[in-house]
């Protein structure tokens, strides 16, 4: 089977023998406080930094998800007012989980097709934060590195938190253009689920120590002071971090994998638009994601379409929401090959 869902996804090829390699060097028993872990974290962040193009004075953390991340946002980094741009589900779902620990949460739904206009989107000029999601992996829609950068000059007494979950380490994002960012690895990674990155700018780690929130384990000032020794307050996935390590000294420059995501991105556009029986969900392509393809169709040509994939080997992602009957979501991350995309589109030629 060869998995095009969006997360979890297809894992790079070499991780079962990095696996392999984790036993014979006795990471999977390291402890967390040992020397040998500091290393392979301080090296693991080194990594990050080098390969996905972020800033040196960023703070990255490790946490066990994304979903985590919106929490240690909520309780350390909110106090009373938040403001969540989202046009789907997983944007959606942020907001809930805040307005559960703070009720001053306050929605902005905009609609799929929308490009967000950052010159309608300046605030009272307090301070607060204001959440958006990247890549919405449920629709299949993204928001430019330069909306997000307007959206911060716009309001520079805001801190500006970013979920990118399905699309760190398959596009370039422009770090320094917001304070908090966040992806889990079973995406654009191409690893296994159980890692968190959570990446803050001097800003929010100023902001995180003045509201000085301390009831949780992953209280913002905890992580801060136990990353200033690379460490996590927890015991963290080593494993993970170790995979993550290896994937990342393999890989090459977001900038070239960002320029080789797009031109599948381009060429999944051009097959689509050839189908019959489908296209992509999402009319408006400024706002379509490179990284998360939606097919929509009539219920019974996608409901054929889901049948005959499985029983050739292809695992696409399910719909979302409304459309679910009417869509399936193919994935465009690094760790799949050329030659699987191939086979897919053979596949789909005839739809
Ligand atoms: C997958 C996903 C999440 C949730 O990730 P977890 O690792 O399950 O916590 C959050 N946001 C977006 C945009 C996602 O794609």
């Amino acid at each position: 089977m060869i998995s095009f869902y969006p997360g979890p996804s297809r894992v790079h090829d070499a991780l079962p023998q990095y696996v392999k390699d984790a036993a014979k060097e006795g990471i999977m028993s390291i402890n967390h406080r040992s020397e040998t872990f500091v290393a392979m974290s301080k090296k693991t962040i080194g990594l990050l930094k080098e390969k996905l193009n972020i800033p040196r004075n960023y703070t990255i953390f490790f946490t066990s998800s994304a979903t985590e991340c919106w929490e240690i946002i909520a309780q350390s980094l909110i106090t009373d007012k938040s403001y969540h741009l989202y046009n789907g589900s997983f944007g959606q779902k942020w907001f809930d989980y805040t307005q559960r620990l703070h009720p001053g949460a306050m929605p902005i739904a905009f609609d799929t097709e929308e490009q967000l206009d950052p010159n309608k989107l300046i605030l009272d000029q307090r301070e607060g934060i204001i959440c958006l999601t990247q890549n919405e992996t449920s629709n299949g829609t993204q928001v430019d590195n330069r909306t997000i950068g307007a959206i911060k000059k716009n309001n520079p007494s805001y801190l500006v938190a970013v979920d990118a979950t399905s699309s760190m380490a398959g596009i370039k994002l422009d770090f320094k253009s917001a304070d908090i960012w966040f992806a889990s690895v079973q995406k654009c990674f191409g690893l296994p689920a159980g890692l968190g990155i959570l990446v803050c700018s001097p800003q929010a780690i100023d902001r995180a120590k003045a509201i000085n929130e301390r009831s949780h384990y992953n209280s913002l000032p905890f992580m801060i002071e136990m990353m200033d020794k690379w460490q996590t307050p927890f015991t963290p996935n080593v494993l993970g971090i170790y995979l993550l390590m290896r994937v990342l000294e393999n890989c090459e420059k977001i900038a070239t994998v960002h320029d080789e995501t797009v031109k599948r991105y381009n060429q999944w556009k051009t097959f689509l638009s050839e189908c019959k029986s489908v296209r992509h969900l999402v009319r408006n392509e400024a706002v379509q994601s490179y990284t998360v393809f939606p097919v929509f169709g009539d219920e019974a040509a996608v409901t054929k379409i889901k049948k005959a994939a499985k029983k050739n080997g292809f695992l696409l992602g399910e719909g979302y929401g409304t459309f679910k009957p009417q869509t399936f979501r193919i994935a465009n991350f690094p760790a799949i090959k050329k030659s699987e995309i191939k086979s897919l589109m053979n596949f789909l030629q005839g739809y």
